[in-house]
């Protein structure tokens, strides 16, 4: 039996022979990755899945009201990591900044010579 290239994971596998053009190995994230991508096109392409997936999200929210607004508070963890992360963004942000000041104000002197 030929060996055919996993479309998530690159690695070869002898494909089922019941299953026609068969694109993903039998591994566990290979075939979450298969689910994703045949969602994220019938998504795209379905209306009526569109549809379907808008109510059931909406009557999702009607059973569980205050879910998203009362996430932060169920996930300390996160909001700490999220903290930190922001603290060292903003620290990058500040010392680029300075640097490109620094190298208007050598352009500067440049020009100015
Ligand atoms: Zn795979």
């Amino acid at each position: 039996m030929d060996k055919v290239r996993c479309a998530h994971c690159g690695s070869r596998f002898v494909p089922n022979p019941r299953i026609k053009n068969q694109r993903y190995c039998a591994k566990v994230e290979c075939q979450r990755a298969r689910k994703t991508s045949w969602q994220r096109q019938k998504l795209a392409t379905d209306p009526d899945y569109q549809a379907n997936k808008r109510d059931s999200q909406r009557a999702w929210q009607i059973r569980n009201p205050g879910y998203w607004k009362n996430w932060r508070s169920r996930h300390p963890e996160y909001v700490e990591r999220n903290r930190i992360l922001r603290r060292q963004r903003r620290g990058r942000y500040k010392s680029e900044v300075a640097k490109m000041d620094a190298s208007a104000h050598k352009v500067r002197l440049i020009l100015m010579t």
